[in-house]
């Protein structure tokens, strides 16, 4: 029994094209029960229209779905317009014939073998959902979906699932099609824009200060505004966590400002995190400037709160929730909305217990 896989791909014009469609290829082979043998995607023109393609385009496209797709045979609708005369025709096959043999050995050695690579996530339930709010669930993936396809054109190999990858581009469309357990473990190792993160600290211990001392620096400020974009780049990714649920709370009860209300609760959620989260603590702690050559993880994450601490009160920013006029009865009730705020669901360390965060508002207050 054969299979004849296919994706929508008609034109060598866009040439990122072919990649998303034999990545799509690859998803639809993985599927396939093992009685499937022959796996013979259409290479395709786009029908009752001029040649979309060119020979050489067909034919580096034939070899693509062999290498990416698991394909092990190729299949030409070549024949589809009636716009070119039969000489046409003879000059696309003959080209393809040329490659043929290339294609053959191509095959024999590859044979066994598996894509691996980067996985461009795409969560389960994805294609059940609506191509656009509120409208009707529809079994295709939406193109925002696709162009994380496009790091394979910054030459990632990609993989077509989670069967063999080195790693996997988690865009924040593909995040919505996730389920939670699948989130949770997708990010519980190296994200690729820990980066971003981290870079983002780096900046803003270097130019938060500088910003503070003389606010007219406009070379600080706007590395400060780099700093912004990474971390709100990393974060589209990573979630934020029990901080900024804590933080939400106070805003919309008390009016503090967000960004004040985080930086007074960060160091004691990052202490609250240390035990689940310590490698990732560790890097900020290396971020924020510490030597942690000589020390333990767990020690090197508590001294990023330290850090970030220290910061803090180099640039002046209030440390405690009473400079900003949180009334202390309110805690244990801001802390009931904190635990439902969906930040929290993000956090390194599960939360389960309302008295928790309120023992850490407390701590700050
Ligand atoms: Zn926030």
């Amino acid at each position: 029994m054969g299979s004849r896989p296919g994706g929508g791909y008609y034109c060598d014009h866009s040439p990122r094209g072919v990649l998303w469609k034999a990545l799509d290829l690859a998803r639809q082979v993985r599927a396939l029960p093992a009685e499937i043998q022959m796996v013979c995607p259409e290479i395709e023109n786009f029908p009752h229209a001029a040649m979309g393609k060119t020979a050489h385009g067909t034919s580096v496209e034939s070899a693509w779905y062999l290498a990416q797709s698991d394909c092990n045979s190729l299949s030409y609708a070549l024949v589809c317009s009636g716009h070119e005369d039969a000489s046409f025709y003879g000059s696309q096959l003959s080209v393809l014939e040329k490659w043929a043999p290339f294609f053959e050995r191509y095959l024999r050695e590859n044979e066994g073998t598996t894509p691996g690579g980067f996985d461009p996530v795409m969560g389960r339930e994805h294609l059940k959902r609506p191509a656009r709010d509120k409208g009707t669930p529809m079994g295709w993936a939406e193109p925002s979906v696709l162009s994380s396809y496009g790091f394979a054109t910054l030459g990632l190999a990609m993989c077509p699932d989670g069967v063999s990858p080195c790693g996997a581009v988690l865009g924040a469309e593909a995040a919505r099609g996730l389920t939670e357990a699948e989130a949770r473990h997708l990010l519980s190792g190296a994200v690729i824009l820990d980066g971003q993160a981290l870079h983002a600290i780096r900046l803003i211990r270097e130019n938060l200060p500088r910003v503070m001392t003389n606010p007219k620096d406009e070379k600080a400020r706007n590395q400060l505004q780099i700093a912004a974009t990474m971390a709100g780049w990393a974060f589209t990714i990573a979630q934020v966590g029990l901080a900024h649920a804590m933080a939400h709370t106070l805003g919309i009860l008390y009016n503090v400002p967000h960004g004040a209300a985080c930086g007074i609760v960060l160091p004691a959620v990052m202490r609250f995190n240390v035990d689940f989260a310590a490698d990732k603590l560790a890097l900020a702690a290396q971020a924020m400037g510490v030597n942690i050559a000589e020390m333990d993880a767990r020690t090197a994450a508590l001294s990023a709160a330290d850090a970030v601490e220290k910061l803090m009160k180099a640039a002046g920013h209030p440390m405690r929730l009473r400079d900003v006029n949180v009334p202390e009865e309110g805690l244990d009730m801001a802390a009931f909305h904190a635990i439902c705020d969906t930040a929290a669901l993000f956090n390194a360390r599960p939360v389960g217990d309302p008295g928790e965060i309120a023992a850490l508002y407390k701590a700050v207050y």
